[in-house]
Formats: structure tokens, C-alpha cells, sequence
């Protein structure tokens, strides 16, 4: 680009120590509702990581120090001051990631506002263990103290919202962090990073360093003074960091993919089901770990549940993601519409049938964003088991629906796939509710519902779809070394 354009660029800078800093190079990255470049990221290494995990180290000392209810008060301002700037930060989310203002408004910036309240409140709250052993005079006690300097890793479908879900629990236990976003979604790390010296969190408690994985991230996972790596995003991507890291034996957090199931019973009330589930298959262009992309539908309602679902999904209207009227964005990038577009057109060479969407229907977008990577949702129907369709996480507004027979064939396919992550259950009995949820190899499972969190509990998945858990406790106990002491008296 010429002098002239790249002025207008938008231009991050990491923050290290307590300051922002340029950087010798730095990456493009496009608003993907129109196609353009708009901001240029940072493309850091070797060297701004060690700068920052350096200020993460020498900020350590007496921000571990501090009470829980200094850092509690922290937390709370911190919350405040992004709240303050929610709009500014769902203009932000919207135009980078390419989700609609109205999901970043109520979802992901709320939500990254609440992830510090939450963090700030549950600290306060934990208890540690304590046992006697009388005829030996002696007694047990365990005690909590943080580790050092957290690595967060965290990727571009919730940017703020999934950050904050790592910083929030890392400094609130009195670690400092080195945070790396995705290099396709940084620009509200740096927004919030903007507000840190405001909400008083001393310097070099809190660093971000911005982009690609390959450079930045590994130097931070490869890093000997970072003994934990909290990380979200691909299972391929996790494999690569627990290689990396194993001369150092570090202890990881790790939150993968899914192949989400919805099972969904004859008895199910489908006047809730269905726009549930059309919910859960295309929130956010299907851009969420916790989406569903199998739907197993009982024989007996197959043909109206099918009729009924795509005339729901029908109603999401695709376009301009600053448009409130709109409910499906644009996807990330070029290279994932690819991808996504590929996987519709392999259902359809295999005989599955295209009931709605992708090459189904025509895409009517406005001038300015006729360069952006859109895609209708799109239903598909009786797509074969082992079909990668069926197997593999799409990640985008693709959604395969089946039918099964009986309880005992459909919890056997729905964990028939190498993940574990999240499934949904529809049935109006409660003691098959019960029974399936019990059998479901997945992490999460909601009954009648989607998406409905209470934070204090775990989160994470099985399988392929992670190790360890997030949660008030299961952070909590992440980011924290436990001691048992005993006393003689
Ligand atoms: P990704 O694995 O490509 O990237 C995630 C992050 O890791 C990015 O910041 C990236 O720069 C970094 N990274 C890439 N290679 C790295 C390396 N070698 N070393 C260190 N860091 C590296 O994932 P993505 O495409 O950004 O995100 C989509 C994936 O995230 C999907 O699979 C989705 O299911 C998953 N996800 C999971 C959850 C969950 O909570 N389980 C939540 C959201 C997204």
C-alpha cells in the first residue's frame, strides 16, 4: 500500500510493561464484511515475548502479594471502564470479526464485562481443605498460591469475550499474564488494554503481544519462564503446543473443537426446539465451539421437523453485520469460506440432500459488501455417519440433520465421532433426559435448551475437544499451586 493509504490504516501496538510499543513488522488483517485491509497487527516473536514475559515476571512479586480484595477492586474497575465503552467495543468486535453488531452487543462484550465481575466476585469465595488426624496430633491443612506468568492463547470466534475468560481467573489468583489473540481478531485485546492503567492494574501485570501463532504463540508456548499455557482454539493447533511444551512440562489448559450433537426425541416440544436449534446451528455464522452441527431427529417427526426447521432458518437474514435486522455475518476469513463452502459441496457429491442455503438460494448483499465472505445457512439433510460432514468440525452456518430410531442407536452414533465437546437433548421425559445425558460422551450437555451457562460450574470438553476444565473452581485450581502443610502439636 502507499504512504497515504496505510495512514488510515488502523495500527496496533503491543503492550508490554505497562506501555504500547511498535513492533519492526506487522501483518495485514481485513474487516471481513467487506473484504478490505483496515488494521495492521503487530507480527511479533522471539523477542517482543521475552520482552513482555520479562514485565510479566518483575510485575509478579507484588502483584501476588496483593489481598484478594485488592485485586477483587481492580477486576470490578476494569469491568466497569469496558462496560462504560460497550458500544465502541461491539463496533469494534463486529467490523473485525465479522459478527453482528446486535451478537456483539449482547453477547460478547457483555460477557467479557461479566467475566471480570464474575472472576472478582468468586475469588473472594474459595475455601481450602483441612483434615485432622487426632491419635497422631497432627493436623493438615492444603494452601493455594499462584504460579507465575500465564500464557493465554485464545482465537478469533469470541475474541474479547474468550480472552477475558483466561485473564479474568489468571490475575484474579495473582499470576501476571502474557496474552497472544488471534492475529485475525486483535483489535479489542488492544482497546482493552488501553483501559488497564485506569482500572489500576500496575504495570506488566497484564501484557499482550499480538500475532501469528507460528511466530508469537510458539515463542510464548516454547517460553522456560511460562509454567502454564491456557489455551482455545483448534485441536490440530493444541497438538503442536503439548509437543512444544513437553521439555518443559508445563501444565496446560486446553479448549478444542466440537461436533456438537441435538438429539431430539419424538416427544420433544418442537415450538422450542426448533428455533433453539436453528440458534444453536447458525449463532455467531455457526463460529462458535459450543454449535451444533449434527441434528439427530426421531423417525416419527422427521419429515415435519425437517419442513419446520428450514422454514425457521430460512428467517435468519444474511448481509451487513452493522445492520440490527441481520442475524447471520460474514464469516473470518476468504480461505475458512472456502472451507466451509467445500464441505457442502462434498455432502453433495456423496447423495446428501442441500435443503436450504449454499447453492440453494440466492445471497442478495448490499454494494459495499459484495467482496465479503458470506454464506446463507445452510441445512443438509441424510448425510451418511462416516461422511466428513458428519465427522469433522465445519465452523460455519452448516448444519446436517438425520434420523434415528431407537435411544440406544442414537447415543451410540452421537459419540460416534472423535470429539466431546457440548450436545443438546429434546424430550419431554424426564428419565430419558437423564439416561442419554448420563451416556453422552461430552462435557457439557443442555437438556431443552442451548447455551445456558452458569459460569461457577465446568466447562471443557472431552475427547479431542480438550483437557481440563474451566470454571470459579476449575480455574481457580488451574491457575493456582496447591500445598498440603501439616502441623504436629
Ligand atoms: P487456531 O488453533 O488456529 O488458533 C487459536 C490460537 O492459537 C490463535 O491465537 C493462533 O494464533 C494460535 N496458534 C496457532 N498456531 C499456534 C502454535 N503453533 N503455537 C501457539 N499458538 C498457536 O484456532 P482458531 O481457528 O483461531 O479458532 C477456531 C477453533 O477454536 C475451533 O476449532 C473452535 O472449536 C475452537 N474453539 C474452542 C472453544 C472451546 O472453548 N472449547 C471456544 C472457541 C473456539
Amino acid at each position: 500500500p502507499t504512504m497515504a493509504h496505510s495512514k488510515a490504516l488502523l495500527v496496533l501496538e503491543n503492550f508490554i510493561g505497562g506501555k504500547f510499543i511498535p513492533c519492526s513488522s506487522y501483518i495485514d488483517s481485513y474487516n471481513p464484511s467487506t473484504g478490505d485491509v483496515y488494521c495492521r497487527v503487530p507480527d511479533s516473536g522471539k523477542e517482543e515475548v521475552e520482552a513482555a514475559v520479562k514485565a510479566a515476571k518483575d510485575a509478579f512479586p507484588i502483584w501476588s502479594s496483593k489481598s484478594p480484595m485488592e485485586r477483587s477492586q481492580i477486576l470490578n474497575k476494569l469491568a466497569d471502564l469496558i462496560e462504560h465503552d460497550l458500544e465502541a467495543f461491539a463496533q469494534a468486535e463486529s467490523k473485525d470479526q465479522g459478527k453482528t453488531i446486535t451478537f456483539a452487543r449482547t453477547v460478547d462484550i457483555p460477557r467479557a464485562v461479566h467475566n471480570f465481575r464474575f472472576f472478582a466476585s468468586s475469588i473472594l469465595h474459595h475455601i481450602t481443605e483441612c483434615t485432622e488426624m487426632p491419635t497422631m496430633g497432627c493436623v493438615h491443612y492444603t494452601s493455594r498460591t499462584p504460579v507465575g506468568v500465564a500464557g493465554l492463547i485464545s482465537p478469533w470466534n469470541l475474541p474479547l469475550y474468550l480472552l477475558t475468560w483466561k485473564i479474568a481467573p489468571a490475575i484474579a489468583c495473582g499470576n501476571t499474564v502474557v496474552a497472544k489473540p488471534s492475529e485475525m481478531t486483535s483489535v479489542t485485546a488492544w482497546m482493552m488494554c488501553k483501559l488497564l492503567e485506569e482500572a489500576g492494574v500496575p504495570p506488566g501485570v497484564v501484557n499482550v503481544v499480538f500475532g501469528t501463532g507460528a511466530k508469537a504463540g510458539e515463542a510464548l508456548v516454547c517460553h522456560p519462564d511460562v509454567p502454564l499455557i491456557s489455551f482455545t482454539g483448534s485441536t490440530l493447533t493444541a497438538q503442536r503446543i503439548t509437543e512444544k511444551s513437553a521439555p518443559h512440562c508445563k501444565r496446560l489448559s486446553l479448549e478444542l473443537g466440537g461436533k456438537n450433537p441435538a438429539i431430539i426425541f419424538d416427544d420433544a416440544d418442537l415450538s422450542q426446539c426448533i428455533p433453539t436449534t436453528v440458534r444453536s446451528s447458525f449463532a455467531n455464522q455457526g463460529e462458535i465451539c459450543l454449535c451444533t452441527s449434527r441434528i439427530f431427529v426421531q423417525r416419527g417427526i422427521y419429515s415435519e421437523f425437517l419442513k419446520r426447521f428450514v422454514a425457521e432458518a430460512k428467517k435468519w437474514k444474511t448481509g451487513n453485520p452493522s445492520d440490527p435486522t441481520i442475524s447471520v455475518g460474514a464469516l473470518i476469513s476468504k480461505e475458512h469460506l472456502e472451507k466451509v463452502r467445500n464441505y457442502v459441496k462434498k455432502a453433495q457429491a456423496e447423495g446428501a440432500r442441500v435443503l436450504c442455503g449454499e447453492g440453494v438460494d440466492p445471497l442478495a448483499l448490499p454494494p459495499g459488501n459484495q467482496k465479503g465472505y458470506f454464506m446463507l445457512p445452510t441445512v443438509i439433510a441424510d448425510v451418511k455417519d462416516e461422511s466428513c460432514c458428519m465427522q469433522e468440525e465445519i465452523f460455519g452456518p452448516v448444519t446436517c440433520v438425520v434420523a434415528f430410531d431407537t435411544e440406544e442407536e442414537v447415543i451410540r452414533r452421537a459419540n460416534g465421532v472423535k470429539y466431546g465437546l457440548a450436545a443438546t437433548v429434546w424430550s419431554s421425559n424426564v428419565g430419558r433426559v437423564h439416561r442419554v445425558a448420563h451416556r453422552l460422551q461430552s462435557g457439557l450437555v443442555w437438556t431443552n435448551c442451548w447455551l445456558v451457562r452458569d459460569l461457577n460450574l465446568p466447562f471443557g470438553g472431552m475427547k479431542a475437544s480438550g483437557i481440563g476444565r474451566e470454571g470459579a473452581k476449575d480455574s481457580y485450581e488451574f491457575f493456582t499451586e496447591v500445598k498440603t502443610i501439616t502441623i504436629k502439636h
